[in-house]
């Protein structure tokens, strides 16, 4: 092959010259005697002009169908001026002298040319002619132009790349783990990482200073959509540093990705909120932070309510928040939208969602009769006429998320947040470290175990676990978790009063994590870092609307793969050797994709 010009990189400039062209055959048009082809490859279009004069070219033209893999030589020349089209075949054409079949094709599944109308498990099961479609390989060009970018940025700052085990132990990151039988230790299991959170603190221990990697990681979580078994991390983690040094090297970090990637220019510092202020805000510790529409406490307004439903929820140590949805958008609330949005209050965990709408100097709505008594302080919040507020009273956590989730209903439903809003990044810090299991009552990490707590807080681990704050910290972009990472433990002392607080009796702690406890005697700096979720911050970049866009050979929502079919039943001889017997097949074996 002699290929001199891609087909997609042909100018007006090269009219006159003969090239080599390397491609697929887009399209071809006979217009009697006249045969037209699109040849496509990865960097465009350009029209491929056969005429019969040219005899071989000619006849070998004449058997070409959609999808060959053809090698034409030709003269390029410009398109008559009413000729030119925007569809990528561009201003010049190619006058065939030559074409050689490289490979044929048979009628492929699904189109490449055109309308798309095959559905998305089949275009997975095809994803390599999906792949043929530049718009489905532009993502993967986001991504690796992210990727260089996290490369060139993270190296000139001193980072250290650093592969760690796939074939490990089990990382407490919350999910369950993807276990790999080891055959040499019949009975015995590899894990595969949740992250690499512990191999990255132990490079801090062995003084790597900076570490990043591109890590893949893998946790078996139950699938909703947009998840996959496994994904990418930008993981990376630094010694000797405090919150405001992480935070504003992923800040000047995430400048120069996302306008490598996609031409942003974002504006730094990010806004921080802590954790509390987000849940009192906009009832989401992922806060959208593209419109307004915050919530508000009206707790001290309704203490002392005759209004059974409010005064029992305050009673019981609850609160009462309102979200006041502005007079101009609440008049396209109708009564059925309003029974939708309560309906989804309640998926989110609240018992009822009550409404006022502003009407003169008092209320209308299911409830406005029981509220006389408050309807002066009541029009504080609801200023205007048709104002609307829709209430819930409940526990701070309950009340708050099931606004929040209603206030990104409210978001989409009335389109809140137009297309060319600007990217709306943020810090959520000063997480609480631990929460507690409403049915067991007992306490849990809400990072991960080897998050450090809050100085200030330390002494309270013990006596009140759920008011220490933890030196932890999310990366949100558009109400969309981006990343999260803490400073770290790096004491042993505390690292054991940790695990007890969270209920590890000491040899449990030892029999898990012993190797890591041990590490901790030798000297460990003060280290802290963050994993960024790859994968979605792609996808935000690449204003693509799955996760599935953004992976070359992505997961279904069911964890299979339509390509390769994995996961797939495997051999009786290979169970056999690896010392495995299955206790109940299914019969037949569901197939996953
Ligand atoms: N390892 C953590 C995670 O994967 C992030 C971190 O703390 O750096 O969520």
């Amino acid at each position: 092959m002699r290929r001199t010009r891609p087909c997609g990189a042909l100018r007006r400039e090269h009219a006159g010259t003969t090239v080599v062209l390397n491609g697929w055959v887009h399209r071809r048009r006979d217009l009697g005697g006249l045969i037209f082809l699109d040849l496509r490859d990865h960097a465009g279009r350009v029209q491929v002009l056969v005429e019969p004069g040219a005899a071989d070219a000619f006849d070998v033209a004449d058997t070409l169908r959609a999808e060959w893999v053809i090698e034409a030589t030709g003269l390029v020349r410009e398109r008559p001026e009413d000729q030119r089209t925007d569809d990528g075949a561009g201003a010049v054409e190619v006058v065939a002298e030559r074409i050689e079949v490289l490979a044929a094709a048979d009628t492929p599944p699904i189109q490449v040319a055109g309308d798309e109308r095959a559905s998305e498990e089949l275009r997975m099961r095809y994803r390599y002619l999906d792949l043929r479609r530049p718009d489905r390989m532009e993502p993967l060009r986001v991504r690796h132009r992210a990727i260089k970018a996290i490369w060139d940025f993270l190296d000139a700052e001193g980072f250290l790349q650093v592969e760690t085990p796939l074939l490990t132990l089990a990382t407490p990151e919350g999910a369950r783990d993807y276990l790999v039988p080891a055959r040499v230790r019949p009975g015995t299991f590899y894990a595969l990482p949740q992250s690499p959170q512990l191999f990255k603190q132990l490079l801090m221990a062995g003084g790597a200073d900076r570490y990043f990697q591109i890590a893949r990681c893998f946790r078996d979580e139950d699938l909703r959509a947009d998840r996959q078994p496994d994904f990418t991390q930008l993981d990376l983690e630094m010694s000797f540093v405090e919150v405001d040094d992480v935070l504003e090297l992923n800040e000047r970090l995430l400048k120069e990705v996302t306008h490598a990637a996609v031409g942003w220019n974002i504006a730094t510092p990010f806004p921080r909120l802590t954790h509390a202020e987000a849940i009192d805000r906009f009832g989401s510790d992922k806060p959208d932070l593209r419109f307004g529409y915050e919530l508000s406490d009206l707790s001290d307004l309704f203490a002392g309510t005759a209004f059974r439903g409010f005064a029992s929820a305050l009673d019981a140590g609850g609160t009462v928040r309102a979200l006041r949805v502005p007079s101009a958008r609440a008049g396209d609330l109708s009564r059925k939208a309003l029974d939708e949005l309560e309906a989804h209050a309640k998926v989110h965990g609240a018992k009822a969602m009550a409404w006022l709408r502003r009407d003169g100097d008092g209320f209308k709505g299911p409830i406005a009769k029981f509220l006389e008594a408050e309807t002066p302080a009541l029009r504080d919040h609801a200023p205007e006429q048709s104002d609307l507020l829709l209430l819930i009273a409940d526990r701070r956590a309950v009340a708050c998320g099931a606004l929040g989730a209603v206030r990104l209903a409210l978001r989409d439903r009335l389109g809140l947040v137009p297309d060319d809003a600007p990217p709306a990044f943020a810090w959520v810090v000063d997480f609480p470290l631990l929460e507690q299991d409403e049915e067991t009552g007992a306490w849990t990490y809400m990072h991960h175990p080897f998050t450090r707590p809050h100085a200030d807080d330390l002494e309270r681990l013990e006596s009140d676990p759920g008011s220490v704050r933890a030196e932890a910290y999310d990366l949100v972009l558009n109400g969309f978790e981006i990343g999260g990472g803490s400073l770290r433990i790096h004491d042993r002392a505390t690292q054991d009063r940790m695990f007890r607080a969270l209920g590890f009796a000491d040899a449990e702690a030892e029999e898990r994590f012993g190797f890591f406890l041990e590490a901790l005697r030798y000297g460990v700096p003060p280290h802290g870092g963050i994993a960024w979720g790859l994968d979605r911050l792609a996808m935000l970049l690449a204003g693509a609307p799955s996760l599935r866009d953004v992976i070359a050979f992505p997961k279904n929502v069911r964890g299979g793969d339509p390509l390769t079919g994995a996961p797939a039943p495997v051999d009786a001889a290979q169970l056999e050797e690896l010392g495995i017997r299955l206790a109940d097949v299914p019969e037949p074996v569901e197939p996953t994709s």
